[in-house]
């Protein structure tokens, strides 16, 4: 593998997007510490987001709307307007597209580029350009942080070590270049490593590792060991500045949605729906011989809507994928007032790769778990595929009176995926 000696990649974050996108289009908020909430009246919610005046008094995006207030009294309160931000993240993309081609869009307010010969000898002037543009012909208030590096994943991480340094957050411009690696990632926290939770942090302490500087002591197969499959092998290469490249899927997500029976709009019934969906569409996903990385679930309500996601360890098995959606299902209700009528519902599996590469990788590694999983989730496909019906199942499967017949989503009501990752 190819080990860069200049930079080749950055990574782009806005800061505070939503909050920022509101201060850019309501001067009156500008300047002060707000929170935004996803519904106008409800007491019992939570920010989902805020601006930089409000991280200043020690608010954080995803807070109870009650915790938020105990540190910032005056937090303005914001309901969210996905459309808006939705628009936004359109008229980022074009503008930075004139100063540098976007190679990949990560999520709404996230993206990636190649740096190209030309522009890696002064990097801090391409990072500069970018804000101009933005600032010029978008707004001023979009500030965005942007990492430089080797590669996608250390510049994503020198992307948000320079979001914040010292007192200050956002407007951030930093570079890892080659030559200066690994020093920067050993002031890091193990968890400051995209993809290493509290949980992976645990199962590292348990063989011993505490610090960046341990983990990169380790060798590949060591940590393709200590993840159970190839992304421990990849994260290894990355960290040590190697050309990794996800290998390209070729097909982006499988998703399913629908409108709800008026009938069937509480959040029991919206959940029931949703089972099913998503059963089908990791039908198709297996079918086809993908793995997915990670999973959606948006709601339509009366004047709103509200999403939740999360990753997945590259799987195609029911059991996986059920018991994400249902994590996905408690995250979400605590967006949801009480008796929220849900009016339509997708999902989505996405972040897809090729399953027999994790395949190779059940091969050579103990994941027994899985293993049992996609065995017993292959058997059910069987059964179900010989009598052309869902006879099997994981859990329940209710399809509402009269099934879906009929309720064919509105696709301009239901945000795409790609609007959200
Ligand atoms: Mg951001």
């Amino acid at each position: 593998m190819r080990r860069p000696a200049e930079v080749e990649r950055l990574y782009l974050d806005f800061d505070g997007f939503f909050a920022s996108v509101e201060q850019q289009v309501h001067p009156h908020l500008r300047g002060k510490p707000i929170g935004i909430v996803p519904f106008k009246d409800a007491t019992h919610t939570c920010v989902i987001a805020c601006s930089r005046e409000a991280k200043a008094f020690g608010v954080q995006n995803v807070m109870t709307l009650q915790a938020a207030k105990e540190v910032c009294p005056q937090l303005i309160l914001v309901p969210q307007s996905p459309d808006l931000y939705r628009r936004a993240h359109n008229a980022l993309l074009s503008e930075i597209s004139t100063v540098i081609p976007i190679d990949t869009v990560k999520s709404i307010d996230e993206m990636t580029c190649r740096v190209l010969p030309a522009q890696s000898d002064d990097p801090l002037a391409l990072g500069r350009a970018i804000k101009k543009r933005i600032a010029d012909n978008v707004g001023p208030y979009l500030t965005c942080s942007i990492g430089f590096a080797a590669n996608r994943q250390l510049a994503k991480m020198a992307c948000k070590a320079g979001k914040k340094i010292g007192d200050s957050y956002g407007d951030g411009n930093l570079i890892w270049h080659p030559r200066d690696m690994p020093e920067p990632l050993e002031k890091l926290e193990l968890q400051d490593i995209p993809g290493v939770g509290n949980r992976m942090e645990q199962k590292l302490a348990r063989s011993g590792i505490t610090k960046i500087s341990e983990l990169l002591a380790t060798q590949p197969k060591h940590m393709r060991k200590l993840w159970g499959n190839v992304t421990g092998e990849r994260l290894w290469y990355a960290l040590h500045g190697y050309d990794v490249q996800t290998p390209p899927s070729g097909r982006s997500m499988y998703g399913h949605s629908r409108v709800l029976p008026p009938e069937s709009r509480s959040i029991e019934s919206a959940r029931d729906a949703s089972r099913l969906l998503i059963v089908k569409a990791a039908r198709r996903l297996r079918r086809d011989g993908w793995n997915a990385g990670r999973i959606w679930l948006y709601l339509q309500l009366r004047d709103n809507s509200a999403f939740s996601a999360s990753w997945l360890p590259d799987v195609c098995d029911y059991q996986a994928i059920l018991s994400a959606l249902e994590k996905l299902w408690t995250d979400i209700r605590k967006q949801l007032p009480r008796y929220t009528r849900i009016i339509s519902l997708g999902v989505t599996l996405s972040e897809l790769t090729r399953a027999t590469e994790r395949q190779l990788d059940i091969l050579l590694n103990d994941d027994f778990e899985r293993q049992k999983w996609e065995k017993i989730t292959d058997v059910i496909d069987k059964q179900n595929a010989k009598y052309g019906k869902t006879l099997v199942s994981i859990g329940p499967w209710v399809p509402p009176p009269g099934g879906y017949a009929g309720g064919k989503i509105s696709y301009t009501r239901i945000p795409r995926a790609e609007d959200f990752y």
